[in-house]
């Protein structure tokens, strides 16, 4: 598959779940060969994927999506060592490998994503956020706003900032 799709020497390649279901030796393979045509061709890669840890082997810049929506925006160094969205931190916070380096449980991030017909107003991710604030997250369409280098889609992120990354850190 990935030499059909590189055949016509393409400037972007999408790939969408490339490494799911394979097991870690074969993933890191694929990753690999990546990692290697990307380099070669200098073509560019949009690699979709729920794994957060093949994210943090890949990527150079990371998109959050929640809800259909683009919650955070960041280069990978940044958005694993300051997250700025409350999904983004729940996210690290919920990865095995992050809480067995922490010594504590994988921590999930609580309730489900609404159907697609009835997202909630105002942030989408509010009714699981526990930094919920009613009115402020509840009542308009949050946008998305340049923060810290990044994009972030939160009413609260500025002042979040230092809680989110403290909770990265004692998690
Ligand atoms: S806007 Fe409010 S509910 Fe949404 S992520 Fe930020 S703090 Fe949580």
């Amino acid at each position: 598959m990935i030499a059909m799709s590189i055949a016509c020497d393409p400037k972007l390649l999408i790939a969408d779940e490339p490494t799911t279901a394979l097991d870690v030796t074969i993933q890191a393979r694929i990753l690999e060969l990546l990692r290697e045509l990307q380099r070669d061709s200098g073509m560019s890669v949009l690699f979709i994927t729920h794994d957060l840890g093949v994210v943090a082997d890949i990527a150079r810049h990371v998109v959050v999506m929640y809800g259909a929506q683009v919650v955070e925006s960041a280069d990978v160094d940044n958005l694993f060592g300051a997250p700025r969205h409350p999904y983004t931190s729940g996210l690290l916070g919920a990865m095995p490998q992050v809480a067995l380096e922490r010594g504590h449980d994988p921590i999930a991030i609580p309730g489900t994503v609404a159907q697609a017909h009835s997202w909630p107003s105002g942030c989408r991710f509010n009714p699981r956020c526990i930094y919920r604030e009613e009115g402020t997250c509840t009542t308009a369409a949050i946008p998305l706003e340049p923060i810290g280098g990044g994009l972030v889609r939160c009413a609260r992120a500025a002042e979040l900032q230092s809680t989110l990354g403290r909770a990265m850190v004692t998690a």
